[in-house]
């Protein structure tokens, strides 16, 4: 069975909606993300103008801020604070990858983590290591909804992470090893964490045989056909993160966006999987809207 990302996100949009349209009716100020954009990679001019169109399908307001790539650390920082410092701003975000004379961690703990929509600063990720109230970034959030929306239990299951980066790999390890959450919306008790987990990188030595026993394998290591049918068992769950661009010359562009799964053959074996698009992608839009509704409301009742 297709795990239907492009769907559920469709369908958290419409909830996200609806929300801003009671804050709108009640004559409350709708949330307010800005995204902080530097120089002009095409891949980040793609994913900021899909963020902002998001943003508007669900009545979010975005703000674009864009630098050109040789704008100063020293500058960028001082925008980070006056964007931390915004009472009118509920969450941002800095576009990655920054300039290499920029360096990504010194910005990324400047921001305030309660406006972190991206949940990569080090105090959101040791927020929820300790299972502390967070932002979660946005992919290993939209996998956890998208399981709990099938209904896919995680608890006493051995997960397979393949990928161990800040932004994917490990923040999803460390969901799935909490204890079990107890109190997200639409998330029922138990199902969701509480896994055996265990991390695959480059210098794992047998991939193949880790991953023959699985119960849920979640592929983020942008390497196409990574996953293929015989390291995977009849009836696993698989969540395909891999976005990459490989050549065909069929198409308009000259190349197709195809996933870490050989999604033909491990399909056929699969209980559930996600297709590449279609699959974890929207969802990783649609929890960035969810991080700044959560940012929004963290701040009218100081729950963050
Ligand atoms: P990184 O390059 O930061 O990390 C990749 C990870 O995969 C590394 O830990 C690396 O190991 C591991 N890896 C690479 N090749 C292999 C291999 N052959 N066997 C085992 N492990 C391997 O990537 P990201 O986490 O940022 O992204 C991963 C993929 O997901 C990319 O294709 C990216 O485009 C995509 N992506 C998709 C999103 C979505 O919304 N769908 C969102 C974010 C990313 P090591 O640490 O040893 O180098």
């Amino acid at each position: 069975m297709i795990l239907d990302g492009k769907k559920i996100a469709a369908e958290i949009r419409a909830e996200l909606r609806e929300q801003i349209e009671a804050l709108r009716a009640q004559g409350q100020r709708v949330p307010k993300l800005a995204i902080v954009i530097v120089g002009n990679n095409p891949a980040s001019e793609t994913y900021v103008a899909n963020k902002i169109k998001a943003c508007a399908e669900v009545g979010i307001e975005a703000v674009r801020i864009a630098y050109t790539s040789d704008i100063t650390e020293q500058t960028l920082l001082t925008e980070i604070h006056r964007l931390n410092n915004d009472e009118t701003i509920d969450g941002f975000i800095v576009q990655l990858p920054l300039p290499e004379h920029i360096r990504e961690s010194v910005i990324l703990s400047a921001i305030d983590y309660r406006k972190d929509v991206d949940g990569l600063t080090p105090e959101n990720i040791g927020r929820t290591v300790q299972g502390m109230p967070s932002i979660i970034s946005a992919t290993p959030r939209g996998i956890r909804e998208l399981l709990a929306r099938y209904q896919i239990a995680t608890a006493g299951k051995h997960v397979v992470v393949i990928g161990r980066s800040n932004i994917v790999g490990k923040p999803m390890a460390i969901l799935l090893m909490q204890r079990a959450y107890l109190s997200l919306p639409n998330i029922s008790a138990a199902s969701f964490g509480d896994a055996t987990v265990t991390i695959c990188h480059s210098k794992t030595q047998d991939l193949a045989a880790i991953c023959r026993t699985a119960d849920i394998i979640i592929v983020a290591a942008g390497s196409p056909g990574l996953l293929t049918a015989d390291m995977v068992r009849e009836g696993a769950v698989i969540i395909d993160v891999g976005i990459n661009r490989v050549e065909d010359i069929s198409s308009p562009h000259g190349y197709k966006l195809v996933g870490d799964v050989d999604f033909e053959n491990v399909s056929k074996k699969a209980a559930y999987i996600t297709p590449v698009p279609g699959g974890v992608g929207p969802m990783t839009i649609v929890s960035l809207l969810q991080n700044t509704m959560q940012a929004y409301t963290s701040k009218q009742n100081k729950s963050l």
